[in-house]
Order: C-alpha cells, then sequence, then structure tokens
C-alpha cells in the first residue's frame, strides 16, 4: 500500500548545499513529492515538532540546531514509504550508518544528521499535518 512519510533535509545538509543532491535521490529512490517548502522554524516550533524528545539530553541541542537555518521538508509517498526512506537514510550515528545512505555520504555526526524520517504511520501523519495543510499536498489518499 502507497503510504506517507516526512522527510526534512536538515539546516546543516541545506547549509552545506546538499538540497538537490537529496532531492534527485528521493526521486531516484521512486517517492512522490505530495508537497515541499524550505523554511526556517522558531525554537518554539521545532520544540513543537520534537515534542516526543522532551527530556532527553540531546533535546536542547537538537530543537536549536533544528531552528539555526532554514531546512526543506518533503511530503513524501511511495509504497512502505517509512521503511523505506529510514532504509535511504541510514542509522541516526552516521558512524553506524550503511555505505549508499544518506546519512553516511552527508552527516556530519549524530545530531547534525542531514535527514529526517518519520518512525511510523501514526507518526509521519502527524508530522506531515505539522507543516502541511491537506491542500497544500497533491496526493489523494
Ligand atoms: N539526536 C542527537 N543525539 C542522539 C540521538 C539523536 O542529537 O543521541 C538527534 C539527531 O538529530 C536525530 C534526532 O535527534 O536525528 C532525533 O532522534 P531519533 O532518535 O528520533 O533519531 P532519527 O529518528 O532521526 O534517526
Ligand atoms: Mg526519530
Amino acid at each position: 500500500m502507497k503510504t506517507r512519510t516526512l522527510a526534512i533535509i536538515k539546516p546543516d545538509a541545506v547549509s552545506m548545499g546538499y538540497a538537490s543532491t537529496i532531492s534527485d535521490r528521493i526521486i531516484k529512490e521512486g517517492f512522490i513529492i505530495l508537497g515541499t517548502k524550505q523554511i526556517k522554524m522558531s525554537l518554539s516550533q521545532s520544540e513543537g515538532f520534537y515534542t516526543v524528545h522532551i527530556g532527553k539530553p540531546f533535546f536542547e541541542e537538537l530543537t536549536r540546531f533544528m531552528s539555526s537555518g532554514p531546512c526543506i521538508v518533503l511530503a513524501l509517498e511511495k509504497e512502505n514509504a517509512v521503511d523505506s526512506w529510514r532504509e535511504v537514510i541510514g542509522a541516526t550515528n552516521p558512524k553506524e550508518a550503511d555505505e549508499g545512505t544518506i546519512r553516511k555520504e552527508f552527516a556530519k555526526n549524530v545530531g547534525e544528521n542531514a535527514v529526517h524520517g518519520s518512525d511510523s504511520d501514526e507518526n509521519a501523519t502527524q508530522e506531515i499535518a505539522f507543516f502541511f495543510s491537506e491542500e497544500e499536498l497533491n496526493g489523494d489518499i
């Protein structure tokens, strides 16, 4: 079944000029881009997006980093989109990411790790709705 996931090209990757290479990879991997926009999150927006990580030792650093510069958010569609995208991006820590994954190629470290991917269909739905209204998306599911 075709499902959706939220991808983010994070501020480190955008500032390093990797956005178009990563977008090309998204297309090459067979994802349909239902919606995309470049945004700069405020700190409170970043904190709202990452509520699941409140209380973790990296929360403050993460939310500061994610609001430090422009990022690109993308609503993606594909068969089994969540797992498929997580395979393409690789492990959270680039040192543990497989060869050929986006994080292996572009991530600096476990914090500034180039891209985001939703971790479940439920969270994908919530995360997409955080950034996009249904009217902004081109899909019909
Ligand atoms: N993160 C971090 N230190 C850690 C774990 C995570 O800075 O030890 C950051 C990193 O940017 C990661 C994000 O917090 O992408 C969300 O963490 P999660 O465990 O959800 O990893 P992901 O789903 O992004 O692979
Ligand atoms: Mg996660």
